[in-house]
């Protein structure tokens, strides 16, 4: 069997790290044999508002430097780093060119001639990916040699791991990305996620495992410092290694499962050879849950149900619900139990996503969003609906529907919600190993 070399080292020093782990996996000819690269860094999230704890979150700026300064000393020409990041009000490009700031990308387009793109606002070009599956993906990935994939190590709610392959979902279009969170079973999220490498020239993927994340992908989620980096030529071979590294097996993690049965090869690590420095004595895997607990039976988060939350069934979101929805999500569900006062509800239920339906007993069925508001409009078993239309639902507008359906909800909550984030710092605040300066491009 051809074996697929994957390099799996410690981070230990800025650029002759991930030159290690460039050469280690034996990537260097792809990479100094191509004229024009793409980079795609991992910024799942931001904000202008407050700083947030970012580690295991979005990929280190250390790295983005470190690959672009490789990538000028093989003599790449033309470089690019694009993001297409997603932010509760479709068409805000302020957010990202913050990030893009802030990060220190526009310090390399400054420095090393980079041109730093915000994916959204660029053109995009169909590409049929199989299965009946087609995706607008940007143009300038697409017509580079080769893109880079610098995603952070982290597990996802959604898709278990969040890695070389998902980070890609960062190219396509909005319309793509909610036809990414499909409801046909036969074309899943999973499926789709699959794909996402296909119609690129060729890919190299490096996944930054500095920090990782538990219960992914945002801020809310566990940090820990790992000082691993992970590379490979082959996107699944690096996705395989990244999730034995999150101590999840590939087998548990769906879109690996598919992306293994697309190319006929193994689930597990079999089909690869690691190279890699010893880890210090240290071990490169790691347990990290990927998920949020619920009480299935109560139909509640765990915390909610656990305080004897009564009459309001709120379902955990499916992998129909796409990045809008995800977004707003768990604010309502915070501001819902901030609000409550130990009374119970009057069988309300919150429906979400795209393939969800009502269940018999309730007397409020509340559809959050357009998907469900349409696929229910005319639904007879629901007693009474109050639909919150909107893709995405405008906050407003669920508070109304909340207090409609006799559900408090703290707006105070909604009307702070970009601070939010910031809330989270003081989880990371003097921990050793967690330093900021991770996400900057030194002067
Ligand atoms: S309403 Fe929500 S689930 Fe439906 S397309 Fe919009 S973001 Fe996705």
């Amino acid at each position: 069997m051809d074996k697929k070399r994957v390099s799996i080292i410690d981070y230990q020093r800025p650029y002759a790290s991930v030159a290690e782990a460039v050469r280690r996996c034996g990537a260097e000819s792809m990479l100094s044999c191509a004229s024009s690269v793409f980079i795609k860094p991992n910024v799942v999230f931001w904000t202008r508002h407050t700083p947030f704890p970012k580690y295991g979150v979005i990929t280190t700026s250390r790295v983005v430097e470190d690959m672009v300064v490789l990538l000028k000393d093989m003599g790449v020409k033309r470089i690019y780093i694009g993001e297409g990041g997603v932010t509760r009000r479709p068409g805000d490009t302020r957010t990202f060119a913050h990030a893009f700031e802030a990060l220190g990308y526009l310090r390399l387009a400054k420095r090393y001639g980079v041109k730093v793109i915000q994916v959204l606002e660029e053109p995009f070009a169909r590409c049929r990916l199989g299965k009946g599956i087609s995706l607008n993906f940007n143009r300038q990935a697409l017509e580079s040699d080769l893109v880079i994939s610098l995603p952070a190590l982290k597990t996802h709610s959604q898709t278990v791991v969040s890695l070389g392959i998902k980070n890609l979902k960062g190219l396509i279009d909005m319309t793509s990305r909610k036809t990414c969170h499909n409801p046909d079973p036969e074309k899943d999220l999973h499926v789709h996620v699959a794909q996402l490498a296909k119609p690129f020239n060729q890919v190299f993927t490096l996944i930054d495992g500095i920090y990782s994340l538990e219960r992914g992908p945002g801020f809310d989620g566990k940090m820990h410092r790992r000082n691993l980096l992970i590379g490979s030529t082959d996107p699944l071979a690096a996705d395989k290694a990244g999730a034995v590294a999150l101590g999840i097996e590939p087998s548990a993690v769906p879109y690996i499962v598919h992306a293994a049965e697309d190319q006929g090869r193994p689930l597990g690590l079999g089909d690869i050879d690691i190279s890699g420095r010893p880890l210090d004595g240290r071990d490169w895997v790691h347990g990290h849950e990927f998920d949020f607990a619920e009480d299935g039976e109560k139909a509640l988060p765990l915390p909610m149900a656990a305080k004897g939350m009564k009459g309001l069934f709120y379902r955990k979101y499916d992998d129909t619900m796409c990045t809008y929805c995800s977004a707003i999500n768990g604010v309502v569900l915070s501001a819902v139990f901030k609000a409550w006062d130990g009374r119970g509800f009057d069988q309300v239920e919150v429906l979400t996503g795209k393939k969800m339906v009502p269940a018999r007993g309730m007397n409020t069925t509340i559809l959050l969003g357009k998907c469900m508001s349409r696929v229910h409009k005319d639904n007879p078993d629901i007693r009474r609906m109050i639909r919150v239309k909107g893709c995405p639902p405008d906050l407003k507008d669920i508070a109304a529907a909340f207090e409609r359906a006799g559900v408090p909800v703290d707006t105070k909550m909604f009307e702070a919600v970009d601070m939010l984030p910031g809330t989270f710092l003081k989880r990371v605040k003097d921990r050793p190993g967690f330093d900021e300066s991770f996400y900057e491009v030194r002067v």
